[in-house]
């Protein structure tokens, strides 16, 4: 059997890493010139290791990954650990990533503090989401964990995480937000590309091929595929739309109904530390800041790997006709910079080297009764056509996790079928 996989992120390649294993003729087509999709790593010349183009680390709940990464024999290279995580608010930085710093937060009270408490650990162990998407994340939270708790803690991050749309989010997403986060989070010696790098290692063992700087601009440029072979595209919404024709009406319709949001980050090596207090994520609860965090990946990872530069992301979540799509990495610098300021006042930027990356498809935002009315089929109408996205892990967010899973459930299914 012939399988054409459209894009080599993590969810393409699962799938062509799978199918390749069983014999199928495996063809993997990606529009960039390098692998990995969101997913996907850079390295200076001066590094030991890779870094992700927009800040990744996995949660000790992302099982898929522990299995993918023990498959590949790739497991003694996945190690956890605790980096500090705090928020920025009224011109400090709070630590936020325990009991303790919790409780000690001056700026909740402490009826906000216990409510906030009770309802995380609820989540956490509470296994039914689907009750949840009935209502707003912002009347669950308002209703639950306090006024307070809602202000200062979770509407600056649902604000910059989904703009003018955080009202409709459903209580699902912070469900999941709440339940599959840990305080221990996990990384891969040498980055994570060496993921990626193995899962196209076996690929090409497997006699499978893949083909960067291919794009796929209609799904019948394909003709060297016929009717029985199956065809899995792994990309956006909008471009799976335009990229496949003879979807029908109704099919079509639900694709136009999802929305998703752009992302962009500044990735700054510096000569020193940013965070001096060691905090990895910072994460911007002030309002009128132009981004929403800033990760200081060597105040995770040691910068001995990295040529002994302090790498610091720096980035949001805008509209898709964001103007900061349109603008130089330079200019946006320049904006961001007086606010990095406020953040550390006596900070000299010494920045020896920056990076600006952007993607227009980079969150999905659900809305309420997600599950019921909005979500199109993996399995298209169209015969032999399976298509998934950042959508399709709902009610989870989306993640290398469940990229991982999507890609393996297309493969089980595709191999099933043809066993038949
Ligand atoms: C800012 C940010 C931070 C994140 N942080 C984390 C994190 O800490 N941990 C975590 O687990 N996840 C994180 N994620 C999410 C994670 O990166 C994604 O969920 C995952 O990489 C998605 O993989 P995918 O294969 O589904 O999609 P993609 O990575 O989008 O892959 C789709 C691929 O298809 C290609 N393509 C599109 N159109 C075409 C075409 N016409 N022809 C050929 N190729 C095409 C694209 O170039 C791309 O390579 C983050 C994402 C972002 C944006």
């Amino acid at each position: 059997m012939k399988v054409a996989v459209i894009g080599a992120g993590f969810s393409g390649l699962t799938a062509a890493y799978y199918l390749s294993q069983k014999g199928h003729s495996v063809f993997v087509f990606e529009k960039e010139s390098e692998l990995g999709g969101l997913g996907g790593s850079f390295k200076n010349n001066n590094w030991e290791w890779s870094l992700e183009r927009y800040y990744h680390h996995f949660f000790s709940s992302d099982k898929e990954v522990l299995e993918l990464a023990k498959e590949l024999e790739i497991e003694n290279k996945l190690f956890f650990k605790i980096p500090k995580s705090s928020i920025f608010v009224d011109g400090n930085i709070y630590r936020f990533d325990n009991p303790r710093s919790v409780l000690s937060f001056s700026k909740l009270n402490l009826a906000d503090k216990v409510k906030t408490g009770i309802v995380s650990a609820f989540l956490k162990i509470n296994p039914f989401w689907k009750p949840l998407e009935k209502i707003t994340a912002e009347k669950f939270i308002r209703t639950f964990m306090g006024e307070g708790s809602f202000n200062t803690l979770w509407k600056p991050l649902l604000e910059s995480k989904f703009g003018g749309d955080y009202h409709q989010i459903p209580a699902s997403w912070f469900w999941t937000r709440v339940k599959k986060r840990s305080f221990s989070l996990g990384y891969f010696e040498g980055g994570n590309q060496i993921l990626i790098n193995k899962l196209a290692e076996n690929i090409k063992n497997n006699k499978g091929r893949i083909f960067l700087n291919t794009e796929i601009k209609n799904l019948n440029d394909l003709n060297h595929f016929n009717n029985s072979d199956k065809i899995f595209v792994t990309a956006p919404a909008q471009v799976f739309l335009k990229i496949t024709p003879d979807l029908p009406e109704s099919y079509k319709n639900k694709i136009q109904n999802l929305k998703m949001i752009g992302c962009l980050n500044l990735v700054l090596s510096l000569k020193d530390k940013f965070l001096a207090d060691n905090t990895y994520w910072l994460n911007i609860n002030e309002p009128g800041f132009p981004f929403i965090a800033v990760v200081e990946h060597t105040n995770f990872i040691d910068p001995k790997h990295y040529g002994g530069e302090h790498l610091v992301y720096v980035g949001g979540y805008y509209p898709q006709n964001h103007r900061y799509f349109k603008m130089k990495k330079e200019d946006i610098l320049k904006e961001f910079l007086p606010y990095l300021k406020k953040i550390n006042p006596n900070f000299k930027f010494q920045i020896s080297n920056f990076k600006l990356f952007s993607d227009l498809y980079a969150q999905p935002i659900p809305t309420l009764n997600y599950s019921q009315t909005s979500l199109p089929s993996i399995k298209t109408p169209i015969p032999n056509l399976f298509w998934t996205s950042l959508h399709h892990v709902y009610p989870y967010d989306r993640g290398v996790n469940y990229a991982i899973k999507l890609g393996r459930e297309v493969a089980d299914d595709i191999i099933k079928k043809t066993k038949k």
